[in-house]
């Protein structure tokens, strides 16, 4: 099957069968992992000026967005989607979807696809519109490297990490994390990691990587470079002290322009150790500050990833 490059569609909602296609505009390719930030994106209105007030009783219902599953790469065949039985019940009985009915789905490896509910005949399959694109991703990859907090914080981590653009979650145990995490963790964090892709309509889901010690991630960096000197930023959350701010770190790195992805490691509930932060630093991490307040483990990373995201997605 091949991509037909990507369809903008205005969807508006059909009250009694959920929602439909409307209208076709412009025809794209699809888009390249990492974009330069300067990039062309969809026009849209992104001045500060004050908008003219909705007119609700003149308006359009305002257009709504076809639900999203993600699929894997090995069920397309042939135009078709070979749909598995807990998909089709998410399809059937989650979302109410009814043969006929349309549905984005996507690889989480950069396509998607307008698909529609095959008749009953052939239950398990959908069929396959047309390829879509959109324009979700940050313009430069970002690993999170997050050390476990307790209970189930890491949950909450993963789905905001997700929702703002994360390409890779890194879960590490470091000498201060409280958490063993059970075999079954890293594929619940894979599952909601896919359900955040799909709720914020990203076109790529984040890898989860095993969890491993922080020292051997160090390790590991410092074998890395050994063999390869393809640069990356590396930012250490370190929550007292002088450090500089990640904002302005950020900002330094985007003047020169370089696409140079970023890692950023935020500790667990009692902080990194002294040694932590000295072997972090040795690899090449920059101790960074997030304000003057000490955040939660789960609170840090949303606030590193949202200062990347607005650094990088800056016109
Ligand atoms: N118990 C530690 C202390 O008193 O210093 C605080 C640890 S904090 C709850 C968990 C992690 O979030 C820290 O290791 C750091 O990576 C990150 N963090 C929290 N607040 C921060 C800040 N203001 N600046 C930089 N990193 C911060």
């Amino acid at each position: 099957m091949t991509p037909i490059g990507g369809i903008h569609h205005v969807l508006t909602r059909n009250w009694s069968r959920g929602v439909i296609l409307k209208t076709e505009q412009s025809v794209e390719s699809p888009p390249a992992r990492a974009m330069m930030p300067d990039q062309a994106k969809p026009d849209r209105d992104r001045s500060c000026a004050p908008r003219q007030p909705l007119n609700l009783a003149n308006d359009r219902p305002p257009p709504v967005q076809l639900q999203r599953l993600v699929i894997q790469p090995n069920q397309l065949d042939d135009g078709h989607i070979l749909l598995v039985p807990s998909q089709l019940h998410y399809l059937q009985r989650v979302l109410r979807l009814r043969q006929g009915d349309r549905f984005i789905a996507m690889d989480g490896q950069g396509q998607a696809w307008v698909a529609v509910l095959a008749a009953k005949a052939h239950e398990s399959q959908a069929e396959i519109l047309e390829a879509i694109t959109a324009h979700t991703e940050l313009p430069i990859r970002v690993t999170l490297v997050a050390a476990l907090p307790k209970g189930s914080g890491f949950d909450e981590v993963v789905r905001q990490a997700t929702e703002l653009g994360v390409d890779q979650i890194l879960p590490v145990m470091s000498d201060r994390t409280l958490l063993n995490p059970s075999a079954q963790k890293r594929d619940r964090w894979q599952r909601i990691a896919n359900e955040a892709t799909e709720q914020s309509e990203r076109l790529y889901v984040p890898h989860i990587a095993e969890p491993i010690a922080f020292g051997h991630h160090l390790q590991q960096e410092a074998d890395r470079q050994q063999i390869s000197d393809a640069p990356i930023q590396k930012y250490l959350g370190v929550a007292r002290g002088t450090s500089p701010h990640l904002l302005e770190c950020l900002q330094a790195g985007r003047s020169s322009d370089s696409t140079t992805p970023i890692y950023v490691a935020i500790g667990p509930e009692g902080g990194w150790t002294d040694t932590e932060v000295k072997q972090a630093i040795a690899v090449g991490y920059q101790p960074i500050s997030l304000g003057d307040r000490i955040l939660r483990a789960v609170t840090a990373p949303v606030v590193a990833l949202s200062l990347i995201a607005a650094v990088w997605e800056r016109r």
